[in-house]
């Protein structure tokens, strides 16, 4: 698996590179948020690393450059309590986060994780709903909707069994990761835009206390 690393400070930039690599993985390192997307064009990495503190920008305007033209799995790196940044991240595509200071072996698992959810695409649907998991392509009433990596997968996993009630721990655990321990409210927000995009606030519905489920038509 080959990863871009974005990083910016060399202390630990150096040390990150030499661990993943350890660890069987294939890294270029960049330091400069206009370096990102035209690396990831010409090397088109598995999956990006990217630091939000970078000397030439902000990460995650980098994030919203990338996704404009790539679907590349992206984990972000924020310093510890930047709650905002993860949530903004997450709501412009970026696949999970990882907070400062993180251990190697942390991110490998991470990364590895990443890999394992993009791989898991078979196509599901109900009546108003298709999700094609292989192309990463979504309809509603047989219009396509543009959504981030994260809505998608929500909707996915509320699309394979229409009516049934997808509990929050379930929807965390596959949507983001088995041993997520962030905030409800991140849950709430890609739900929130999700309803937005899809145009139909009742195709969502909320189950108080329990979870969400997708309308059956
Ligand atoms: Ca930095």
């Amino acid at each position: 698996m080959h990863v871009l690393v974005v990083e910016d400070d060399p202390a630990v930039a150096v040390p990150l590179k030499e661990g993943l690599e350890r660890n069987g993985f294939t890294v270029d390192l960049v330091s400069y948020a206009a370096q990102v997307v035209p690396a990831v064009r010409e090397s088109a990495p598995d999956l990006v690393l990217l630091d939000l503190g970078l000397p030439d920008g902000d990460g995650l305007e980098v994030l919203r450059e990338i996704r404009k033209t790539s679907d590349v799995p992206v984990i972000i790196a924020t310093a510890r309590g930047e709650e905002t940044d993860r949530i903004v991240g997450l709501e412009l595509g970026s696949d999970d986060y990882v907070v400062k200071p993180f251990s190697v072996r942390e991110l490998a698992a991470r990364i590895r994780a990443v890999g394992r959810r993009r791989r898991r695409e078979p196509t599901t649907s109900s009546a108003r709903v298709v999700v094609d998991r292989d192309r990463r392509e979504a309809t509603i009433d047989g219009e396509v909707v543009d959504l981030t990596a994260k809505e998608f997968d929500l909707l996915a996993v509320l699309a394979e069994e229409p009516g049934r009630v997808v509990p929050r721990q379930e929807l965390f655990a596959r949507v983001w990761d088995p041993v997520w321990v962030g905030t409800g409210k991140t849950l709430d927000v890609h739900v929130a835009s999700l309803r937005r995009k899809v145009g139909d606030p009742g195709l969502i519905e909320t189950v108080r206390g329990v979870g969400y489920r997708l309308a059956e038509s």
